[in-house]
């Protein structure tokens, strides 16, 4: 297990800045994700723990050593990329075997002990005479991650792993890399642009855009207090308003949004009369049967879920996301908000 700071990361190509400027910190035995759209820099953030990317500046650290010129070999990760690279024409067992390459099995394990250990660890007891094409690609993933874990690495290292999967695969996946991470406690870095993913699987997760990191936290932190708009939006559907505020009563703004006066609870934010906000409201927050801060929106699709139905709409010129219990009659509702349910960025 190890601990693991990423100090002022900078890196480019040429002149292409794929990142700006990373700082973070990943605990002992953490289960820890990157998650952002495509091209924010998750792969080159995970590429720079492993040692495969050095950082054009900055300072890579795993329990306070500094390993930014520590190649890949001599850092003590296991590494998972989306596409399986398993080694087509060795056998499963030999593929785990490879991981051990660099290293002896540890407790004093003979290869082949800690091969079906392995194997046993991933469900894929007994395989090890197969080859990979005789394998599902959730199970060729699930040899991957044996052989990553092979040499009982101090990370673990693992870049959407799960791409390539269809969505049942995916989740039994998920479940399996979550306990397996949680039984070896294996200090561990997963990259995703899944936001729902990342909220359900990550002990804390680093949100990422345009090559930095906009928000860190827990889950619950960063769904129910997101710091920025891009948060907000990224990290579950949002509802987003801005204006000026008009009048403050304690902890409680109004501002005004397109001629429509909203009350909201200001939270923890400091902001006055004449201040700019911008705050939103999830989906599930917006309810016909609300007593305050009611508005028309103008329905457009929807989408049924089981047990709950999405609905798009548009109040003045602006997409609405809404979850109702059901689809309603009609395609013009009122719905309003509590003003504690909305989050003043
Ligand atoms: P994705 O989810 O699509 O894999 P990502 O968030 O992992 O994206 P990165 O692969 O880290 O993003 O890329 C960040 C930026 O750096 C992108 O703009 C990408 O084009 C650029 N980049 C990454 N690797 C290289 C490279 N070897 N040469 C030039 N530019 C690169």
């Amino acid at each position: 297990m190890a601990r693991i700071e990423l100090d002022g990361v900078r890196k480019t190509f040429d002149d292409a800045v794929a990142l700006s400027e990373v700082s973070l910190t990943v605990e002992e035995g953490e289960f820890f994700t990157l998650v952002g759209p495509s091209g924010c820099g998750k792969t080159t953030t995970l590429r720079t723990i492993a040692g495969l990317s050095s950082p054009t500046e900055g300072t890579v650290r795993f329990d306070g050593e500094d390993v930014s010129d520590t190649p890949v070999e001599d850092r003590n990760v296991g590494v998972v990329f989306q596409s399986y690279a398993l080694f087509p024409h060795m056998t499963v067992a030999e593929n785990v075997r490879y991981g051990l390459r660099f290293t002896d099995p540890p407790r004093g394990l003979t290869v082949d002990e800690r091969v079906e250990e392995l194997l046993e660890l991933v469900d894929l007891p007994g395989m090890g005479d197969r080859e990979p094409d005789e394998l599902s690609g959730g199970q060729q993933q699930r040899v991957a991650l044996a052989r990553a874990l092979a040499p009982a690495p101090d990370v673990l290292l693992l870049d959407e792993p799960m791409s390539a999967l269809d969505a049942r695969l995916r989740e039994q996946l998920r479940r399996a890399i979550k306990r397996i991470q949680q039984e070896l406690d294996v200090t561990t870095v997963y990259v995703t642009h899944d936001q729902e993913e990342a909220l359900a699987v990550s002990d804390r997760l680093a949100v990422m855009h345009g090559g930095g990191v906009e928000q860190v936290g827990t889950p619950v932190e960063v769904y129910e207090r997101p710091e920025t708009e891009f948060v907000a939006s990224f990290v579950g559907e949002n509802n987003v308003f801005s204006g000026p505020v008009t009048d403050r009563e304690g902890d409680e703004l109004a501002v005004e949004v397109e001629g429509e006066t909203f009350h909201v609870d200001a939270g923890d934010a400091d902001v006055a009369v004449g201040d700019s906000v911008t705050f939103c409201v999830r989906p599930v927050a917006l309810d016909t049967d609300a007593g305050h801060n009611r508005f028309p929106v103008a329905l457009g699709t929807t989408e049924y879920l089981g047990g709950t139905t999405r609905l798009y709409g548009e109040w003045a010129g602006r997409e609405m996301v809404l979850r109702l219990p059901e689809p309603p009659d009609t395609d013009a509702i009122t719905v309003g908000f509590d003003p504690a349910d909305a989050i003043v960025l």
